[in-house]
C-alpha cells in the first residue's frame, strides 16, 4: 500500500507541475541582463568597409532606470568601444569593460546614477562576417553581366544584434530603433523602416531610416547592394520584392503572393499590418532559410525567386510557404514577441502552422498538411516533416517544446524540429479540438492583448481557454511542458473499444512514464463523419459502441499528434477495408506501422503487409513515404551482401507505378502525377534500377543542347540519379553547369548532384569545394553533410572534415555551429563509430555540442540495433516473396 500511495502522490505532484509557467511579466522573465536598466530608444549610424569588411558604428540611447546603479550592463560581441558617455559625461577607458565569454559590456559608473530618464553614448568597431552572423557579406556573379559582386546584410536571430551594436539584446527589452547607414552611392540600403532622407557625402552617401515602433533587438535589419526591387501595394502597405541586380523580375511570384497573404492576414489576425511598407529581400548567399524581421524579411534566394523557364514547382511551392511563414511572423513574433528563448516554439510553431494554413487555403491542390507529415527526402525541403518530430521525438535524447535556455548557444540550437514540427503539430490538434473560428478568436484575443509587448505560452492558453469556455490550460500543457509523444492502444472486447495510453518510444529502455490528454478524433465503417473524444486518463472505453465486425480508424486526416496500435482483429479490419480511407489517413497508417517496428512493437511484415494494400492507387505522399523507408532501409544495407535482393524486392513493388506514369507528362495531368514521377526516378535509381539510370544518363546527355530535355520539376532527382553514380567525366560536366549558372536554385541542383556520387574518389574531390568561393557561405558549410547522408561513405567524409574543421567551422552559422561535426556521423551504423564520436567530443567540442553529440550517438546505436533485428526479417520475407 504504501509504495502504491507514494506512486500516487508522485503521479499527482507530477502533474499540478504542468502548470508551473507563468503569464508574462517582464521583471520575472529569464535573461542574463539586469532589469532595472531598459533601453527606450535608440538611435544607430553604421559606416561600413566593404574592402576591409569591417565597419565602425555609433548610437545614442535613451534609458529609463527604475532604481539608482553604479554599473550598466548590455550586450556586445567580437568588437571594440571607442569611446562611451552618458548624459554628455565621457566614461574613462577603464570604465568600459567586455567580456567575451559573457558576451556583455559593462560600463562601471563614477557616481551612482539616479533612477529616471538617461542617455548612453557609444562609438564602436566590429566586423562584417562571411556566414550568416550579425552583419554579413555575400559575394556573387551578377545576372547578365557575370561580374564579382559583393553585398552585405544582417542575420540577428537569436542573439547576434550585439554583433553589430551593443544593445540589450534579449527579447523582452522592447525600444524604438532609428538606423542610419553609410554606404556607397550606387547600393541600395534597406532596414526596417522607409527611408526618411538620404545624403551625399563625399564617395558615399548617407540613408536615414524612419524609427520603428517597439520591438525585439532580434528583428532589426539592415541589407546594402547594387539592388533592384519591384513593388505592388495591398491595403495600404507598399509590398516590395528585392533582388541583386537584373534578378527583380524573378520576385514577380513573390510580389503576388505577398499581397495576397497580407490580405489574408489582416483578416485573420483582426488587426491590419502595423508598418507602413514590407519589404522581402533576396540575399544571394551568407545564410539559408529566412528571417522575419519586421518590415524587411530576408530571403535565401532560391526561396523567394522564382524563373518561371527553369524553377521547378517545388521551388514555388516552397516560396509560397516560405513566405506565408514569415509573414506570419509580422504579427507572431514581431509585433507580439515571445519573452524568452524558452517560448520560442510559441513563434516558430504558430508561424509554422499559420504559413501551412494559409498555403492549404490558397493552394488546396498542392496538399500542404500531407506535403508537411511525410520525410521525403528532408534535406531538400524546407522545414521538417511531421513524421521526422515524432520519430525524434521517441528517443531519450529528446526535450520539450517548452525547455529552459540559460546560453546564448542553448538558444541557437532550440530551432530544430521539436520547435518547429512538434509546435505546429500541437496548434493543429488543438485548433481542430476548438473549431476552426472559436480558435481564430482566441488568437486575435491573443495578439490584441499583448501588441507591441511581449508573451508566454500561458498568455496564449488564457485567450484560448478564455475564447473556448475549455479548460486549454489543462490539456495543453502535457504536450509544451513534458517531451515525447503518446502511444494510443485500441482494443476490441466485444463491442467495446478499450484505450489506453503509454508514452511511445524508440531505442529508450525504462522510459519515465508520461500521460498525456488526448485530443482523439476517429471514423468508423458505418459513420464516415469524424467523431471526438478527450482521452484524459491512463484508460478509458469509447463512449460508443462498436460491432465487432466494423472497421475504426483514429487519428482522422492524420491531423494529431500520437501513435496508435490496433488489437490483431482491428488491424485487419482496417487493412481490408483501406480502399474506404483517403490518402491522408493511409498515410497516417504507413508512418505509425513503420515507427511500430522501429519500436520492435511489431514485425516489419506488419509494415510491408500494408504496403502491399496501397500501391495501386499512385497516390504521391503514399508513395513518398514506402520511398522514404526503402531509402533508409537501402542505406543501412549498404556494404551488406544481402542489399542487391533487397533491392530487387524493392524495385519490383515500385516499377509498375513507374511505368503507369512514364517518363513523358500526360497533357492537362495533376501535379501531384509530375511529383510522383520525379520521387520515382529518385527511389528507383537509389534502389539501382538499370533502366531509370540509363534514362536519366541520356536524358542528360541530351540536356546539354537541349535544356527541354529534363523539365524542371525533375531536374533535382535526374540530376541527383546522374550524381549518384557518376564517373569523372560526368562529375566535371556537372562542375562546369554548376560554376556557369548564376541562379541559386540550378547551383543547389548542380552541386547536390556532385555531392550524391557514391564513389569515394569522386567525394574526394567534392568535399574541398566547400572550402572554396564557388558557393555561398550556407550552401558551401551545407556541403559535407549532404555528401555524409547521400553519398554512403561518411568515413571518408569524416576524415576531410577533421582535417579542415577549423575552417568548416568558420562556415557555419549559429545555428548550425554546435551539430555540424556530430552531424556528419548521423549515417554511421557501428556502436564502434558512436565511441568515435564520443571520445572526439570530449576533447575537441564546447559543452554546448553536447546534446547534438548524444542525440547523434543515440542514432547511431538504434541504426546499429535496428539493422541486427532487421536483417533476418528482411531474409524471410525475400524467402516468402520468391515462393
Ligand atoms: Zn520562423
Amino acid at each position: 500500500m504504501r509504495q502504491l500511495l507514494l506512486f500516487a502522490s508522485f503521479v499527482l505532484l507530477f502533474h499540478t507541475s504542468l502548470h508551473a509557467e507563468k503569464k508574462f511579466d517582464f521583471a520575472t522573465t529569464p535573461g542574463k541582463l539586469p532589469k532595472e536598466v531598459r533601453p527606450s530608444e535608440y538611435a544607430i549610424r553604421i559606416e561600413p568597409d566593404l574592402n576591409k569588411l569591417t565597419f565602425s558604428g555609433s548610437e545614442t540611447i535613451k534609458l529609463q532606470i527604475d532604481k539608482p546603479v553604479t554599473k550598466v550592463i548590455l550586450n556586445a560581441l567580437e568588437m571594440e568601444i571607442a569611446s562611451a558617455s552618458l548624459d554628455g559625461k565621457p566614461l574613462s577607458r577603464k570604465a568600459i569593460l567586455l567580456d567575451a565569454g559573457e558576451q556583455t559590456l559593462t560600463l562601471n559608473l563614477p557616481n551612482e546614477l539616479p533612477a529616471g530618464e538617461h542617455e548612453l553614448m557609444l562609438a564602436f568597431s566590429g566586423k562584417i562576417n562571411q556566414q550568416g552572423q550579425g552583419l554579413f557579406y555575400a559575394r556573387y556573379q551578377e545576372q547578365g553581366t557575370n561580374e564579382k559582386k559583393i553585398m552585405f546584410g544582417t542575420q540577428f536571430e537569436a542573439t547576434d544584434a550585439r554583433r553589430m551594436f551593443p544593445c540589450w539584446d534579449e527579447p523582452s527589452f522592447r525600444a524604438r530603433f532609428q538606423l542610419t547607414a553609410v554606404v556607397p552611392k550606387n547600393f541600395m540600403a534597406v532596414s526596417n523602416m522607409p527611408v526618411e532622407q538620404e545624403k551625399d557625402l563625399k564617395g558615399t552617401k548617407e540613408v536615414q531610416f524612419a524609427i520603428t515602433p517597439s520591438m525585439s533587438s532580434y528583428l532589426v535589419v539592415l541589407c546594402a547592394g547594387e539592388l533592384d526591387a519591384i513593388e505592388s501595394e495591398q491595403d495600404g502597405v507598399k509590398l516590395r520584392v528585392i533582388a541583386t541586380k537584373g534578378k527583380a523580375e524573378m520576385g514577380r511570384y513573390a510580389l503576388e503572393s505577398e499581397a495576397r497573404i497580407l490580405h489574408y492576414y489582416n483578416d485573420y489576425f483582426a488587426i491590419p499590418y502595423p508598418l507602413p511598407k514590407l519589404d522581402l529581400i533576396a540575399i544571394p548567399g551568407g545564410f539559408g532559410g529566412a528571417m522575419e524581421n519586421w518590415g524587411g524579411i530576408t530571403y535565401y534566394e532560391s526561396v523567394l525567386l522564382f524563373d518561371p523557364q527553369n524553377s521547378s514547382t517545388r521551388t514555388k511551392q516552397d516560396i509560397f510557404a516560405v513566405v506565408a511563414h514569415e509573414m506570419a511572423h509580422q504579427w507572431f513574433g514581431d509585433l507580439v514577441t515571445m519573452a524568452w528563448w524558452d517560448n520560442l516554439w510559441l513563434n516558430e510553431g504558430f508561424a509554422s502552422w499559420m504559413g501551412s494554413k494559409c498555403t492549404d487555403h490558397f493552394y488546396p491542390e498542392w496538399n500542404e498538411w500531407l506535403r508537411r507529415s511525410v520525410s521525403r527526402d528532408p534535406s531538400r525541403r524546407t522545414g521538417f516533416p511531421k513524421d521526422i518530430a515524432m520519430q525524434y521525438d521517441a528517443r531519450s535524447t529528446v526535450h520539450p517544446v517548452q525547455q529552459p535556455i540559460t546560453t546564448e548557444a542553448e538558444a541557437g540550437s532550440a530551432f530544430d524540429e521539436i520547435t518547429y514540427r512538434k509546435g505546429q503539430s500541437i496548434i493543429r490538434m488543438l485548433e481542430s479540438f476548438l473549431g476552426e473560428n472559436v480558435f481564430r478568436d482566441g488568437i486575435r484575443k491573443y495578439i490584441a492583448g499583448h501588441k507591441y509587448s511581449n508573451s508566454t505560452t500561458a498568455d496564449l492558453w488564457q485567450a484560448l481557454t478564455e475564447s473556448s469556455g475549455k479548460p486549454v490550460g489543462e490539456i495543453a500543457p502535457s504536450w509544451t511542458e513534458q517531451p515525447g509523444v503518446p502511444l494510443v492502444k485500441a482494443n476490441r472486447q466485444g463491442s467495446t473499444i478499450k484505450l489506453a495510453q503509454e508514452r511511445f518510444t524508440v531505442n529508450f529502455p525504462n522510459p519515465p512514464a508520461l500521460q498525456w490528454q488526448v485530443p482523439l478524433t476517429y471514423v468508423t465503417q458505418d459513420q464516415p463523419a469524424t467523431n471526438g473524444f478527450l482521452l484524459r486518463d491512463s484508460a478509458a472505453d469509447l463512449p460508443n459502441e462498436l460491432p465487432p465486425d466494423r472497421a475504426i480508424k483514429f487519428n482522422v486526416s492524420d491531423s494529431g499528434y500520437y501513435r496508435v496500435e490496433y488489437d490483431d482483429a482491428s488491424w485487419k479490419l482496417l487493412s481490408e477495408q483501406i480502399d474506404r480511407f483517403s490518402e491522408a489517413d493511409r498515410v497516417n497508417l504507413l508512418t505509425d506501422a513503420w515507427a511500430l517496428v522501429q519500436a520492435n512493437r511489431k514485425p516489419l511484415t506488419h509494415y510491408l503487409a500494408l504496403v502491399d494494400r496501397v500501391l495501386k492507387d499512385d497516390q504521391l505522399a503514399v508513395y513518398d513515404q514506402i520511398i522514404d523507408t526503402f531509402t533508409f532501409i537501402n542505406r543501412l544495407l549498404a556494404g551488406d551482401p544481402i542489399r542487391p535482393r533487397f533491392q530487387q524486392f524493392t524495385r519490383a513493388l515500385l516499377r509498375p507505378a513507374f511505368d503507369r506514369l512514364d517518363w513523358e507528362p500526360k497533357p492537362g495531368e495533376a501535379i501531384s502525377r509530375s511529383f510522383l514521377r520525379g520521387s520515382l526516378i529518385r527511389g528507383l535509381g537509389i534502389l539501382d534500377d538499370s533502366d531509370i539510370i540509363a534514362d536519366c544518363r541520356s536524358r542528360f546527355d541530351q540536356f546539354f543542347s537541349d535544356p527541354s530535355a529534363i523539365p524542371p520539376d525533375l531536374r533535382p532527382d535526374v540530376l541527383m540519379v546522374v550524381g549518384r553514380y557518376a564517373d569523372s567525366q560526368t562529375w566535371e560536366k556537372l562542375h562546369r553547369l554548376g560554376l556557369k549558372t548564376t541562379s541559386t536554385e540550378e547551383k543547389q541542383n548542380y552541386y547536390e548532384a556532385l555531392a550524391s556520387a557514391i564513389d569515394p574518389r569522386l567525394a574526394s574531390r567534392t568535399m574541398p569545394i566547400a572550402l572554396t568561393d564557388e558557393l555561398p557561405t550556407s550552401r558551401a558549410g551545407y556541403l559535407l553533410p549532404f555528401l555524409a547522408r547521400h553519398g554512403e561513405r561518411p568515413d571518408v567524409v569524416w576524415e576531410y572534415a577533421r582535417e579542415h574543421m577549423k575552417a568548416l567551422l568558420a562556415k557555419q552559422d549559429a545555428l548550425s555551429v554546435n551539430s555540424f561535426a556530430p552531424g556528419l556521423f548521423t549515417f554511421f551504423s557501428d556502436p564502434k563509430d558512436a565511441e568515435a564520436l564520443e571520445k572526439y567530443a570530449r576533447t575537441n567540442l564546447p559543452q554546448a555540442a553536447g546534446k547534438a553529440v548524444a542525440k547523434t550517438m543515440d542514432e547511431i546505436r538504434f541504426r546499429a540495433d535496428f539493422k541486427a533485428r532487421l536483417l533476418p526479417q528482411l531474409e524471410n520475407w525475400m524467402e516468402t516473396q520468391s515462393r
